[in-house]
């Protein structure tokens, strides 16, 4: 999901008081390499040790506030990387102000400098970009590489909870999983026919889109090795 560039954009989501900032890490002015000092604070931010849930891609956001709707015990935070889209969310949560949200521009490949071992609950992956060239295969949000970083912040029993509407990425990802000896906990490729895993369930914006126009969507539930 890319917006057109918007203007002053990147200012708004840093005068949030919902968003975290980036600080230079001195060594490099490659966005980026930038540094975090979150690492291991996230009960400070929070004001509270609530467990902490991560949506990474989250676009608009409209997933992962109604989840902090639903569990005011639970702390959340939004992963996104570009600025034009999470605008939206910050725009948002500024007007609703939930108190267990906050939100970070930020690429995903960085995660282990924003969050310590075992910082992290759980993690929701909802329709991650494809990247359907194989030499791309490492981009995708749920190769090994990436399970990697996810142990790595995940505590012991954490969990990943994925969806997306692309077949052939729900399959590789089932391979990565298996591979790096996570448990697949639950799995189906029609979740909105699959009563107990739609208990639960909060449409995303692309879920909405995509399963009006007729397409099933694949779900999969995963636990740390
Ligand atoms: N989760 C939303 C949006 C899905 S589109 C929904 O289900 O409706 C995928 C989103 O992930 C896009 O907004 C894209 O910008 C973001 N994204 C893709 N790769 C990313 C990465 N490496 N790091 C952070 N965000 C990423």
């Amino acid at each position: 999901m890319r917006l057109r560039n918007i203007k002053g954009c990147r200012e708004i989501i840093a005068a949030s008081r919902y968003t975290i900032a980036e600080e230079r890490g001195g060594r490099t002015s490659f966005e980026d390499r930038y540094s975090w000092s979150v690492k291991g604070r996230w009960t400070e931010i929070f004001e509270n040790d609530h467990p902490v849930r991560i949506e990474i891609g989250m676009g608009k956001g409209a997933f992962l506030m109604e989840l902090a709707r639903r569990h005011p015990q639970i702390n959340y935070v939004g992963i996104e990387k570009y600025s034009s889209v999470l605008l939206r969310a910050v725009q948002k949560q500024d007007q609703e102000e939930l108190p267990n949200v906050r939100l970070i521009r930020m690429e995903a490949e960085n995660i282990n400098d924003v969050f310590a071992p075992g910082e992290v609950d759980r993690i929701y992956l909802n329709f991650s970009d494809p990247w359907p060239k194989e030499a791309h295969a490492s981009r995708r949000l749920t190769s090994r590489i990436f399970l990697e970083r996810y142990r790595g912040i995940l505590k012991e029993q954490g969990k990943i909870e994925f969806k997306t509407d692309n077949k052939e990425l729900f399959a590789f990802s089932m391979e990565e999983a298996n591979a790096a000896g996570w448990k697949i906990l639950a799995m189906t490729e029609d979740l909105h026919n699959d009563p107990d895993l739609m208990k639960d369930n909060i449409m995303t914006e692309y879920e909405t889109r995509w399963s009006q126009e007729g397409k099933a969507i694949c779900a999969m539930h995963l636990e740390r090795p």
